[in-house]
C-alpha cells in the first residue's frame, strides 16, 4: 500500500473532522425498537429511540421473526445466485405479487435495496430522446439513478410547482419524446409530503409520467398504508412507485419498483442492479412478506403512530420549540445553528433519549435541526418522557 495514498486519505478524513462533519456510529446491543440497548463504555445503556424508520414497530415483531425463521428452515439461508440464473424462490415471487397488489399496480420487481431500485429504474426505461425532471431534495439514490440514465436531466426547486412547470416546458421545447417526473413521496429531512395532486395535474397537462419514491410512507401513510399517492388521492395516476422493505415493512432489507407490466418486464431484462446482484436471502423475503401482511391490516398501529405524532408535536411546541409543519411521523425540531443542534442532541443523550441532529450540508445553513421520528413501538408514556426530556434539556441550554 502506498504511504502517499494513505496520507492523502488521512488528510481528507482530517478535513471532514475539522469541518465538524465526521459521522460516528453508535452500536446497539439488541433489537431495534422503541427502547434500545446502546453499547456504551463499561456496559450498555437503555435509551428511548426517536430516530429509527421503524414506524409501525415491526422490526422485532414476533410474527415477522417467526416467518423469517420458518423460511430459513424451509428455504435455507442464502440464494447464492442472481435471479435469472437460478436465484429466485416462490417466496420472492409472492413478495412481488403482494406488494404490487397492495399498491394497485400490475406487478413489482424486488431489488436488494431501494437504493438499487432507484439506481436501476431510470436507465432501462428512458433514452437520450427522453427527459427526467427531478425535485432538488430527492434522495441520493434517485440522484445517482438519474445520473446513470442517458435521458436529458432537469431539476426543479423543492416542491416549487412553477419551477416544475418551467422544467416541463423546457423539456417539451427541447423535443423530449417521453418525460418522467421523479419525486420523493415524503421529504425525509423535513417530514412533509410532496404536492402529488399538483404534480400529477401538471403531468397530465404536459403529457408526463410520474415516479414516486415512497420509502418513508409505504406501510404507514395513506389508507391501509398504501403510501403518499393514496394519502393524496392520486394512487391511480402515479405511474411508478419505488419503495423499501428496510423501513416500515419490517426494516429488514430489500427494495422494489411497482408499475405497469411492460415497465416491470423491461426492468427484469435490463435493470443492472437486478441482473447482476444476488437475490434477497429467504428469511429476509419471508419476513418482509409477513410485515407487509401485518402492515396492511394495522389500522390500530397507524392510529397510534398518528396519535404519537400529534402528541409529540404539540408537546415540544408547548415547551417552546419550533417544529416543521407536516402530517408525517417525521417531526424536525428546528434549532438554527449547528452548534445548538449538537448541544441539544448531547443533552438529550444524557437524558436517555436517542435522537439525530442534522446540519449543513445535509440541510441548508441556519436550518440545523433534530429530526425525530415517531413509532408505534413507543407508548404514550414514552412520548411524554421524550417531551419532558426536550423541555428539560432545552431549558438547561437556554434554548427555550
Ligand atoms: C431509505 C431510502 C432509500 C433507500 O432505501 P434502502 O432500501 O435502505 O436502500 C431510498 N429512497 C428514500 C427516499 C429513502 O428514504
Amino acid at each position: 500500500m502506498s504511504d502517499a495514498f494513505l496520507r492523502h486519505l488521512r488528510a481528507t478524513l482530517d478535513e471532514i473532522e475539522a469541518a465538524g462533519l465526521y459521522k460516528t456510529e453508535r452500536l446497539l446491543a439488541g433489537p431495534q425498537g422503541g427502547h434500545i440497548r446502546v453499547a456504551a463504555q463499561g456496559g450498555e445503556r437503555d435509551m428511548l429511540n426517536l430516530c429509527a424508520n421503524n414506524y409501525l414497530g415491526l422490526a422485532d415483531h414476533p410474527a415477522v421473526i417467526a416467518a423469517a425463521a420458518a423460511a430459513m428452515d424451509e428455504f435455507g439461508f442464502g440464494m447464492a445466485s442472481v435471479r435469472f440464473i437460478c436465484g429466485a424462490q416462490t417466496l420472492h415471487r409472492e413478495l412481488e405479487r403482494a406488494i404490487a397488489r397492495h399498491l394497485g399496480k400490475d406487478d413489482a420487481i424486488v431489488f436488494a435495496a431501494c437504493f438499487d431500485a432507484n439506481g436501476g429504474v431510470f436507465e432501462p426505461l428512458l433514452g437520450e430522446e427522453d427527459a427526467i425532471i427531478s425535485d432538488s431534495l430527492n434522495h441520493a439514490s434517485i440522484i445517482d439513478g438519474v445520473r446513470l440514465a442517458r435521458a436529458k436531466r432537469y431539476r426543479f426547486a423543492n416542491s416549487d410547482m412553477n419551477a416544475l412547470e418551467d422544467a416541463l416546458k423546457q423539456a417539451a421545447a427541447d423535443g423530449a419524446r417521453f418525460t418522467l417526473i421523479a419525486t420523493d413521496g415524503v421529504f425525509s429531512m423535513d417530514g412533509y409530503v410532496a404536492k402529488l395532486p399538483e404534480i400529477c395535474a401538471l403531468a397530465d397537462r404536459y403529457g408526463a409520467m410520474v415516479l414516486v419514491d415512497d420509502c418513508h410512507a409505504t406501510g404507514h401513510l395513506g389508507e391501509k398504508g398504501r403510501g403518499t399517492p393514496a394519502l393524496t388521492g392520486v394512487g391511480d395516476r402515479v405511474d411508478i412507485v419505488t419503495g423499501t422493505f428496510g423501513k416500515t415493512l419490517g426494516g429488514g432489507m430489500g427494495g422494489f419498483v411497482a408499475a405497469a407490466q411492460p415497465i416491470v418486464d423491461l426492468l427484469r431484462q435490463r435493470a443492472r442492479p437486478y441482473l447482476f446482484s444476488n437475490s434477497l436471502a429467504p428469511p429476509v423475503a419471508a419476513g418482509a412478506l409477513k410485515a407487509l401482511e401485518i402492515a396492511a391490516a394495522a389500522d390500530d398501529r397507524r392510529a397510534l403512530l398518528q396519535s404519537h405524532s400529534r402528541r409529540f408535536r404539540a408537546g415540544v411546541e408547548a415547551a417552546g420549540f419550533r417544529t416543521q409543519p407536516g402530517v408525517t411521523p417525521i417531526i424536525p425540531v428546528m434549532l438554527g445553528e449547528a452548534k445548538m443542534a449538537q448541544d441539544l442532541a448531547a443533552a438529550l443523550d444524557q437524558r436517555g433519549v436517542y435522537v439525530a441532529g442534522f446540519f449543513f450540508p445535509v440541510v441548508p445553513k441556519g436550518q440545523a435541526r433534530i429530526r425525530t421520528q415517531m413509532s408505534a413501538a413507543l407508548t404514550a408514556d414514552d412520548v411524554d418522557l421524550a417531551i419532558a426530556a426536550f423541555a428539560d434539556a432545552g431549558r438547561a441550554l437556554r434554548i427555550v
